[in-house]
């Protein structure tokens, strides 16, 4: 608890209080009603904060948001919860408030006409990629394994992937979706990416659980199982903002903030597009980190050059209601075939059956990543739509006969791209920005981290507990490690609770 009292004595901009039962007088500005500003707005109220929330959508949730489509629910592509981390466990459960359920997860990857468990299983990989495929797989892979290829320059995720995986892996589980993704070739993608979102996989541990049964994992994980809502991700979000709405808080929806206001070296508000001002003590932002630069007055040019420096790719997706209620058994599906632009699959009918309910179709929605200067991003929806259409049919998954219709829904910036080198960019932006008392950065796009909803909640509580607390919490280092999470044991009640 602390407190600091202007000139004036009131409770005005560079006002921070409290009273003796820690109810502070200070109004913090909050950007984005995704889970990284819902849940900063969230916990602010409940300390007695008062709170206004800027959100340029008309709803709740973010890239987290789910929405009514043929009177179905479905969400911006697959999003699965979870992590290991209790706080943010504790948060999601309180918001979900027991309405939601433990999805089975099953994922494969199609591959030149099969499909292929992910995360990996030996077994199943080498069986559909056949004997000398798989010799190949194997020779590759003992060619790191001993030394033999040299020490290769790990810095990229080309050379971080080949080291423990073989070259030859490398080629079929891991080039052609990363660089359908990004963009960009693997060898100019920064290893961050990879150590962050690659479970790792061991052909000696995979063989010797084919070999001895009884060293397969007893208990399930977190890459087995996920906690989901009854009515879609976005419904923890929504209950997020009516919280803060009864709390006090104030959420304007269908309002984007332009810039934000300074004096004297510290954040006092927000300008809307429409040219309205609102003050505070305090900005949580997490709108794009390169808006939020660019409408700065007085930026040094070492830091507009660091802005130009990073990049974010855009993700079409294409949904389409399918008149069968029995097609592939996948949550969702990656697909590596380079003659496919589409990268991922989901099938909303295998997640839980709030999504349906009555209805006797299925959605689907099929991903397609390019960024705004690409000629996929301009297409009309017609002809997306025709794209999704014929690439289904290829995969077969679908009887082309019963697609019903479709609807195409853009969203801008949402994969920050890890090119190499961008932290050397990342960090004369943080540094600029953390010369700046009363603002804090965060999110997915708003700290340029590729964040999941678990990573963006940690932010967000965690710059709640620097404001109330002076917690003095380092917010850019929040985007912890996937591999340790995914260990992560699921307990028989429910939610991970411990790690293994
Ligand atoms: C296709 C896809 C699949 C994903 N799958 C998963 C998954 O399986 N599991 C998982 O945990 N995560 C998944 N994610 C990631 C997850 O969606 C994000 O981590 C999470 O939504 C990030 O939250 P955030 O609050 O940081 O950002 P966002 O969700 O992007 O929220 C930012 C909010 O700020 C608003 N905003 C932006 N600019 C302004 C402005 N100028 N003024 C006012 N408002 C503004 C935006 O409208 C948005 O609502 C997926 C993402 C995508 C795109």
């Amino acid at each position: 608890m602390w407190m600091e009292i202007n000139g004036d004595g009131a409770a005005a901009a560079g006002v921070f209080g409290c009273n003796g039962a820690g109810v502070f007088f200070m109004k913090v500005i909050v950007i984005g009603a995704g889970p990284a500003g819902l849940t900063a707005a969230y916990q602010l109220v409940k300390r007695g904060v008062e709170v206004e929330l800027f959100e340029a959508d008309v709803q709740a949730g973010g890239m987290a948001r789910s929405f009514e489509l043929w009177n179905q629910r479905v969400d911006c592509g697959p999003h699965r919860f979870f992590s290991s981390d209790p706080r943010v466990n504790e948060i999601w459960l309180e918001a979900v408030d027991g309405r939601y359920a433990m999805v089975s997860r099953l994922t494969r990857i199609f591959y030149q006409g099969h499909f292929f468990y992910y995360p990996l299983r030996a077994f199943n990989a080498l069986f559909k990629l056949g004997p000398l495929e798989s010799l190949r797989c194997l020779g590759s892979y003992l060619v790191e394994k001993t030394g033999l290829a040299g020490r290769r320059d790990q810095s990229a995720f080309e050379g971080w992937v080949i080291s423990r995986f073989g070259r030859r892996l490398y080629e079929i589980f891991f080039k052609t979706y990363s660089e359908k993704l990004w963009g960009i070739s693997c060898a100019e993608l920064d290893a961050d990416f990879a150590a962050q979102r690659i479970k790792n996989f061991s052909l000696g541990e995979a063989l010797k659980s084919i070999l001895l049964p009884q060293s397969r994992q007893k208990h399930k994980t977190l890459v087995d199982e996920f906690a989901y809502p009854h009515s879609g991700s976005g419904y923890v979000y929504e209950q997020m903002a009516a919280f803060v709405q009864q709390n006090g808080g104030v959420v304007h929806f269908g309002t984007q903030i332009k810039r934000v206001l300074f004096h004297d070296g510290r954040a006092v508000g927000v300008q809307s597009v429409a040219g309205d001002e609102y003050h505070g003590d305090h900005v949580i932002s997490s709108m794009p980190l390169t808006q939020l630069v660019a409408a700065m007055d007085g930026v040094p040019q070492s830091v507009a050059d660091a802005c130009a420096h990073l990049n974010y790719r855009n993700t079409i997706l294409v949904y389409l209601k399918v008149g069968n209620d029995a097609l592939f058994p996948d949550n969702w599906l990656y697909v590596h075939d380079s003659t496919l632009l589409t990268g991922r699959i989901t099938n909303f009918r295998n997640w839980v059956p709030g999504l349906y309910g009555s209805a006797t179709s299925t959605v689907i929605a099929m991903e397609y990543w390019c960024y705004s200067n690409n000629e996929l991003w301009h297409r009309s929806d017609a002809q997306l739509i025709k794209l999704a259409k014929d690439e289904i049919a290829h995969t077969r998954l679908v009887n082309i006969d019963e697609v019903q219709d479709g609807f195409v829904k853009r969203v801008e910036r949402c994969y920050p791209v890890y090119a190499k080198g961008y932290g050397v960019h990342l960090k004369v932006i943080k540094n600029y920005l953390d010369g700046f008392d009363g603002l804090s950065v965060i999110g997915r796009y708003g700290a340029f981290k590729y964040n999941n909803q678990d990573h963006s909640i940690l932010m967000g509580l965690l710059a709640a507990e620097n404001i109330c607390d002076n917690a003095g919490h380092d917010l850019w280092s929040i985007n912890t490690d996937y591999v340790y999470q995914e260990a992560a044991v699921i307990t028989q009640t429910g939610l991970v609770r411990t790690k293994s």
